[in-house]
């Protein structure tokens, strides 16, 4: 099969530009979503390359062979720091220009006759190998994210690459005689592959942005916005997982139902804004006297919840003493002055009787009220 390269390049600019066209309208709902941009201006820049590159022979090689080639490699500059933006690495500015200026200089150096373009092909081909493998590497570096759309990112950036070395290898051993834009195997083959990558890619990046929104949506669904700590709903979900753990290991679970002292009051002379600060340093120092595997909730209001595994209700009253006693001693710093508040807490451990998150709760809500009765800033076993 021959296809006329031309003709290829032509049709890849268009699709290259319709695909950027999405990522930028995707980008215009304010996706929670990073390096979209980067990756609609990298598929723009390359593809409008495509014109010029298209244009080789009928206008300047000044503008066909370095500004076209030059844009190409600006276009995977972006996509490679798309791919760090993506994974929340810093990117500087130098990142997106080191590989169109080298192209620049050497391309206008060496490489601007036609009859070089062996050797014009072999250098080029070597940086967008290096700039994919680049692009591979930041996705695959992590080992926190192996979902699909990452992982089939990674595999075509790589295929890419691959090909990309046969091909500087190709032209540098002298093995391709066919000459710019005849119509020979290794002409067909570069024109279908770069379509292949192009729309593969495109469906690679569309799946990554859909798992990172997946991702946020999953955050937003089972955490409080503003304190971040998980909600109720979270809680009951992995009450259920703890407790069949410490069931089947048979280790002690205990819970600490806490709740503000006077909250309306400082609502009420502080002002609601004070109010909600008070709940986030609550939740600043709460967590300090948490181990990781504490899990701590807002069940509403001000009042919060954690669930303790592997502590019996002598350790769980520790952790809920060393709570209280830090909130006591660390008052909140506010622009009118340093704002003091207490808690009061209920200890609650869950029993062979009792597993029931319901009864777990009630039995640690009336320890709650208990330390609430003997005068607040305190706490109470059931
Ligand atoms: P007690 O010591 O008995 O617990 O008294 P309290 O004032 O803390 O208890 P009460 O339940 O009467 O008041 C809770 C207050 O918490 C009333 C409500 O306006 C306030 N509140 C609930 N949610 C929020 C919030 O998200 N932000 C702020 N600033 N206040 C809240
Ligand atoms: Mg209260
Ligand atoms: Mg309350």
């Amino acid at each position: 099969m021959h296809l006329d390269v031309r003709t290829v390049f032509f049709m890849l600019a268009i699709a290259a530009l319709s695909a950027s066209a999405s990522l930028f309208l995707a980008q215009r709902m304010k996706l929670s979503v990073h390096g979209i941009k980067h990756w609609a201006w990298g598929l723009a820049i390359a593809g409008s390359s495509g014109f010029l590159l298209a244009a080789r022979g009928t206008i300047n090689p000044a503008l066909s062979v370095v500004l076209g080639n030059c844009m190409l490699l600006l276009g995977y500059s972006f996509l490679w720091t798309g791919m760090r933006q993506f994974v929340g690495v810093p990117v500087r500015a130098w990142f997106l220009l080191v590989a169109p200026m080298l192209a620049a200089v050497v391309l206008s150096l060496y490489f601007l006759d036609d009859r070089n373009g062996p050797g014009r092909i072999a250098f080029l081909s070597s940086l967008i190998t290096i700039l994919s493998v680049l692009g591979a590497w930041e996705l695959l570096r992590t080992n926190k994210d192996r979902r699909l759309g990452r992982r089939w990112v990674a595999s075509i950036l790589l295929l890419h690459a691959a090909f990309n070395i046969w091909r500087a290898a190709y032209n540098a051993l002298g093995q391709n005689i066919d000459g710019p834009y005849a119509l020979g195997s290794l002409s067909t083959a570069t024109g279908v592959e770069a379509f292949l990558f192009m729309v593969f890619l495109t469906l690679g990046l569309i799946l990554m942005t859909t798992d990172a929104l997946q991702t946020e949506l999953n955050r937003q669904a089972s955490r409080d916005p503003l304190t971040d700590v998980l909600n109720r709903r979270a809680f009951h979900e992995l009450f259920e997982r703890e407790l069949s753990r410490s069931q089947r290991v048979e280790s002690p679970l205990s819970v600490l139902l806490m709740d503000i002292d006077h909250f309306k009051r400082l609502n009420d002379t502080y002002g609601h804004h004070a109010g909600d600060l008070a709940l986030k340093h609550f939740v600043t120092i709460t967590s300090l006297c948490l181990r990781a595997q504490d899990i701590l909730a807002r069940f509403g209001g001000e009042e919060f919840v954690v669930l303790l595994p592997d502590a019996n209700i002598d350790a769980a009253q520790i952790v809920a003493e060393r709570i209280r006693g830090q909130l006591a001693n660390h008052p909140m710093a506010t622009p009118d002055g340093d704002v003091s508040f207490t808690v009061s807490i209920g200890v609650a451990v869950v029993t062979e009787q009792a597993t029931d998150l319901k009864d777990i709760l009630s039995r640690a809500d009336a320890a709650l009220y208990q330390a609430k009765m003997k005068g607040r800033n305190r706490t109470v076993a059931a």
